[in-house]
Parts: C-alpha cells; structure tokens; sequence
C-alpha cells in the first residue's frame, strides 16, 4: 500500500487563527491528529468528524505518550495509508521535537512535509509589544531554551554575549536562575526583561521588569509556564507598544488580552 503522508504542523502560539492556511488546508483532509499540550483544541474541529484524534499530551490521571511512541504512531498509520497530522504547538522545528518525527518518517521511508508555524519565540514579545530588532538598539536576536529534554544545562552565560536581543522558552518555572545566570554571563541587572504567559490568548499576561528584578516580580504576579522570557533594551519598546494590553481593542477575541504588569525599569 502507497503510505499516507505525515504533515508535520505548526499550530502556532495559542489563538487558533494565527495557524497557516496551508495547516488549515491539510487538518481539513486528515484521517489521523495526533495533537500536543499545547496546541489550541479550536483546530481540531477543522479536521472531520471521522478523524482519529489522539492526544500525545498529558492529561488528569493518563500519562503522555513517549516520543519514541509518538515517532511510532505517525509511521504505522501512514504506512497504513492515512493522512496524519501532527499537530505542535508554535513552530514544530523550533524545540517542538519535530525533527526527531521527520527523522523516523525518512526512516521508514513515509513521505512528510514540514508545515511551519508561529512560533511563541517570536509572538509572545510581539504580543507584549516587544519587536526583536530595531534600528540603533538591537540587531541580533538568539533563541534559547532554559531545559533540554535530557535534562542537561543550556549555557545561559556564554548566551548573554551572543545576541543583543534573547528569548528563552521554557524558562517560566526557573527565572531566578536563569536571570543570575545572565547575568553573571554579562548582561546588566539594568537591562529591561519581560515574561509573557499565554501569549496570544485570553490569558495572555506580561510582566516586565529589570533582568534583575523580574523574577521576583513574576512570581508575585503568579507567572508560571507556559511563558516566553526576552531580554534585551528593545523590551523598553513595550511601554509604547504594548497593543495588546487591556484597552487596546482588536473586536474579535472574545475577552481582551490580560494586564501587562510593569514593574521599574
Ligand atoms: N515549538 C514551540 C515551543 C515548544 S516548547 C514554539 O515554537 O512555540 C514550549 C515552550 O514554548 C513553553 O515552555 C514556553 O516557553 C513557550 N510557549 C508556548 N506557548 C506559549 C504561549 N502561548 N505564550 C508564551 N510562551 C509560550
């Protein structure tokens, strides 16, 4: 039997309208959607109504599929000639794991397409305001994360001096040490720092600060994952950009964005 082909989709960052026509295009004609965590359940009505649809993320007393099992899935339904999405939150190939999945498609030699998406390294700043470059004040940007699946450290040092401008996912549950090691990398404790969680949804909140007063302030704020730290001068952008601060009105989310908290800059 001919295989089905794997699309591999970036959901994007949480409003179901930031994903990509052709994302649209290809859930509206899938058989099979495995879906993560993080991606917006909104998109699943577009696939039809006799779609498979598995969640490879966690819920209440039901553990996460493994990603050798997720890897598995997606080729043994393909190769029973099924359309399968695999539907990722943000961009897939931006620490979403998606390569590892294209990795066991080229394998078992099932056809796949990459179907990028929006990723939250760039629209949970652009939500809070924040452009990642900007004339005369930064024109680099580096994307880290602030865990690896195996558990292992990033260099979050040697990072401070790569780029003017950084965004770290993943940072949400450990911003005191991520911010210290920035720090102790180079960066001022002056330097303006926002973190952004549920960015482009109704939950959206942001809490901007100092590299070195952020974590704090965050935590009284309640800021947990998921959330989107950026660091760098541009973050002083916000106080004029902000657009999606409660006020701003865009007429189509069903409740305005959540209040951006500012501490001293
Ligand atoms: N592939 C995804 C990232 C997956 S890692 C992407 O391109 O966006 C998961 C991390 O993404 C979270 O820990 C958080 O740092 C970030 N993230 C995902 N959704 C987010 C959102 N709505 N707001 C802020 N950060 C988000």
């Amino acid at each position: 039997m001919t295989p089905g082909t794997v699309y591999l989709v970036g959901a994007g960052p949480g409003d179901p309208r930031l994903l990509t026509l052709r994302g649209a295009e290809v859930l509206q004609r899938a058989d099979v959607v495995v879906f993560d965590r993080l991606a917006p359940r909104a998109l699943l009505d577009l696939a039809p109504h006799r779609a498979e649809l598995v969640d490879a993320g966690k819920e209440p007393g039901r553990a996460a599929l493994k990603q050798e099992e997720i890897n598995e899935l997606i080729v043994r339904r393909a190769r029973a000639g099924k359309t399968v999405v695999r539907l990722k939150g943000g961009d897939p190939f931006l620490f979403g794991r998606g390569g590892e999945e294209a990795l066991a498609c080229a394998h078992a030699g099932v056809p796949f397409e990459v179907v990028p998406g929006v990723t939250s390294a760039l629209a949970a700043p652009a939500y809070a305001g924040v452009p990642l470059t900007h004339r005369g004040v930064a024109s680099s940007v580096a994307v880290a994360t602030a865990s690896t699946a195996a558990g292992g450290g990033v260099d979050l040092g040697k990072l401070g001096g790569a780029a003017d401008t950084l965004v770290i996912l993943m940072a949400a549950g450990k911003l005191d040490g991520v911010c210290r090691s920035v720090i102790e990398g180079g960066r001022s404790p002056d330097e303006p720092a926002a973190v952004v969680q549920w960015a482009t949804t109704s939950r959206q909140r942001a809490v901007i600060s100092t590299l070195a007063g952020l974590p704090q302030l965050a935590a009284a704020a309640g800021i947990g994952p998921p959330a989107t730290l950026v660091i760098g001068k541009v973050v002083s952008l916000a106080s004029d950009l902000s657009w999606a601060s409660p006020g701003s009105d865009d007429g189509e989310l069903d409740e305005g964005l959540g209040p951006l908290i500012e501490g001293t800059l």
